[in-house]
C-alpha cells in the first residue's frame, strides 16, 4: 500500500535535485583554470533497434536524444575536438574554460549511420576509440555474444548443466537467471556480474556453448569497416583513437607481455591503416594496472578512463575523466545538465 506513495516522492525528490545540479552545478560557472568535460557514448541506436538487439541500456543513446545533447551542451560548454584540447594544453596554449570533448567507445557501425549526419550537421568535432584487430570482422564483445546466446537458448539456459557457471552468477539476481531472459536490466546486471572472470575465461566459454547445437544464425557486422573509419576522418570533425586490439580488459589478470600488445599494436595497426598518428588511447571497461597506465604514457599523449569526473588541469594526461551518457538517464533536458554536473543525482 505505502509502496508506491514512496516511489512517487522518491521520484519527486530526484527531479528536485536533478533541477538544482542542471541550474547551479559546475557547468553553469566558469572557473579561472580550464576545465574539460568528456563525454563517453558508445551506441547510437534507434530505441527498437536497440530492444531487438538486446543492447544493455547503459550502452546507447537514441539519435533523437544525441540531436537534443548536442543543442544542450552548447548552452553552458564550448565543443572541442579532444585532441586538440590535450595538444594546446601540453603546449601551454590558450583553451575555453569550460570545454567539452564528444567520445564514442569501440567504434559501432551505427555511429557512422546515426551519429555523424547529426555531427556533421551541427559541425561538432568527437574522437572514436576503435579496437583495432576487430575493424570489419563480425567479431563481438562477450557482453554482446552472451545476450546473443540467452535470446537463441532461451529457457534451455535455465537447466542445461553447460550453462551452470551463469546459472551460479546469477544465482544472487532477484529472479535468477530467469529474470535475465526477459528483463534488460537483470540481463545488465549478469553481465556486470560475469566481470568478475577474465576476458579468456569468458571468450572461451561462450566459445564452447557457441559449439553446441542449434548452430546460431552468424552474427551481423556491427563495428565499423576502415572504409567507415575513414569516412568518419574525411568529414575533417572526427579524429581517430585505440581502444586496444581485442577490447581485452588491462586488469591485473592480464599478463604483461599481452597487455603491452594491446597498448603498442593497436596504435600501430591504425596509424598503418588510417595514415595518420594516433595519440589518443581509450581503456577498455575503464580498467588499467599502474603499470599499464605508464606504458599507456609512454605511447601516448592522452588517454580516457571511464571514471566519472571533470578534468582541470592537473588531472593526469594518461587517466583523463569522462562522463557517461545513456538513455535512461540523460533523454531530459534537466537530467542531462545534471548528468554534466557531475552530481550524484
Ligand atoms: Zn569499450
Amino acid at each position: 500500500m505505502l509502496k508506491r506513495p514512496l516511489q512517487a516522492a522518491r521520484t519527486l525528490a530526484r527531479h528536485g535535485l536533478q533541477r538544482a545540479a542542471s541550474r547551479f552545478g559546475p557547468q553553469r560557472r566558469t572557473s579561472r583554470s580550464p576545465r574539460l568535460w568528456i563525454l563517453m557514448y558508445h551506441r547510437i541506436l534507434p530505441a527498437e533497434q536497440a530492444a531487438a538487439e538486446g543492447e544493455e541500456p547503459g550502452m546507447y543513446v537514441t539519435p533523437e536524444t544525441f540531436a537534443n545533447h548536442l543543442r544542450w551542451v552548447r548552452e553552458c560548454l564550448h565543443v572541442v575536438r579532444l585532441g586538440e584540447w590535450v595538444q594546446r594544453v601540453q603546449t601551454g596554449e590558450i583553451v575555453p574554460a569550460n570545454a567539452c570533448a564528444i567520445t564514442f567507445d569501440d567504434g559501432w557501425r551505427d555511429n557512422v549511420e546515426h551519429a555523424l549526419p547529426l555531427l556533421v550537421e551541427s559541425n561538432t568535432p568527437a574522437t572514436v576509440f576503435a579496437v583495432s584487430h576487430m575493424v570489419g570482422t563480425t567479431g563481438q564483445f562477450w557482453p554482446n555474444r552472451l545476450s546473443r546466446l540467452l535470446d537463441q537458448r532461451g529457457e534451455a539456459v535455465l537447466s542445461d548443466p553447460a550453462w551452470g557457471w551463469l546459472q551460479q552468477l546469477a544465482a544472487s539476481l532477484p529472479g535468477g537467471l530467469r529474470s535475465a531472459l526477459t528483463s534488460a536490466e537483470a540481463r545488465s546486471a549478469l553481465i556486470h556480474r560475469c566481470k568478475q572472470l577474465s576476458d579468456a575465461l569468458l571468450n572461451q566459454r561462450l566459445d564452447e556453448l557457441e559449439r553446441r547445437p542449434p548452430a546460431l544464425p552468424p552474427p551481423p557486422r556491427s563495428l565499423m569497416n576502415w572504409e567507415e573509419l575513414r569516412t568518419m576522418m574525411d568529414t575533417g570533425l572526427v579524429e581517430i583513437g585505440s581502444h586496444s586490439c581485442h577490447h581485452y580488459r588491462l586488469g591485473p589478470e592480464l599478463s604483461t607481455e599481452i597487455t603491452q600488445r594491446e597498448i603498442i599494436a593497436s596504435q600501430k595497426r591504425l596509424e598503418a591503416e588510417l595514415g595518420r598518428p594516433i595519440p589518443l588511447f581509450c581503456y577498455p571497461n575503464g580498467d588499467y594496472t599502474a603499470s599499464a597506465a605508464v606504458q599507456v604514457a609512454k605511447h601516448y599523449q592522452a588517454a580516457v578512463t571511464t571514471q566519472r569526473g571533470i578534468n582541470t588541469a592537473d588531472t593526469p594526461m594518461n587517466r583523463l575523466l569522462r562522463i557517461g551518457l545513456h538513455e535512461n538517464a540523460t533523454s531530459h533536458y534537466h537530467a542531462f545538465m545534471a548528468r554534466l554536473s557531475g552530481w550524484r543525482v
